[in-house]
């Protein structure tokens, strides 16, 4: 009995999204019309918040100031060819489990009228004008066809990882992280006779998305580039 206990609290948490979310997530899946490359740029702003974040803590928080580490708040991309995947990584505030199902299963920066607009322009068919939306996390999913968000809050040392194809729901498991931040990792979906997402897979490509639509972050943004 005992060890059932144990197994059940072993940490996996399984949930569906949002009705709103899996609408969005929907939209985002299957609008061909959207412009891919966004996605980076999501991902970026959100780590540069998270750095605003725990920059904001360590000022107004003695006991976050005294256990400043000496890591410089920095985002950092990686790719590897080989799993075709993507990552996002920041030291910046993390996210605990509950912050992870609720900052990731809804939908909490745009509220339904927003919400309204995006589905119109999406359904408009307009190419670029969707990318004018802060369209969040969820832009991942144009790209990836599995998210992974593996993360730890500033100041604990628990690490969570959410998990989702971004369809029906999501999975949070207990994980190991050495420090607080996050690390987005994108799988890519596979290629098409009409899409190439192999493409994303160069730090050339990923250099100019992050000049073209993040040249504003004013945290360092360096990649990892592992010669073969
Ligand atoms: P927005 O950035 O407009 O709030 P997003 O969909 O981009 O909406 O992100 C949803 C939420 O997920 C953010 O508000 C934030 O709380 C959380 N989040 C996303 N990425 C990170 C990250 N790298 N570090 C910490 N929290 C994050
Ligand atoms: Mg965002």
């Amino acid at each position: 009995m005992a060890c059932l206990v144990q197994l059940l609290s072993g940490g996996l948490i399984v949930k569906q999204f949002k009705t709103e979310s899996k609408k969005l997530l929907d939209l985002m899946i299957n609008s061909i019309y959207t412009n891919q490359d966004i996605f980076l740029r999501e991902l970026i702003s959100n780590a540069s918040d998270a750095l605003d974040k725990l920059r904001f803590k360590q000022l107004t928080d003695d006991s976050a100031r005294e256990n400043s580490t000496s890591d410089k708040l920095a985002i950092r991309l990686s790719f590897d060819k080989q799993a075709r995947t993507i990552s996002v990584e920041d030291n910046g505030i993390g996210m605990s489990s509950a912050e992870l199902e609720k900052n990731l299963g809804t939908i909490a920066h745009s509220d339904s009228r927003d919400f309204k607009q995006l589905e119109e322009v999406a359904n408009s068919k307009d190419a670029n004008i969707i990318g004018q939306f802060g369209v969040g996390f969820y832009s991942a999913f144009m790209v990836a066809q599995k998210v992974e968000v593996l993360s730890r809050a500033y100041g604990s040392s628990d690490a969570y990882l959410w998990e989702s194809d971004g369809i029906e729901g999501y999975t949070i498991s207990t994980a190991e992280k050495e420090h607080s931040g996050t690390v987005i990792t994108l799988h890519l979906k596979d290629n098409t006779d009409d899409e190439n997402f192999d493409r994303f897979l160069s730090e050339w490509e990923l250099t100019q998305l992050v000049h073209t639509y993040s040249n504003y972050v004013r945290y360092p943004i360096t990649m990892m580039v592992t010669k073969s």
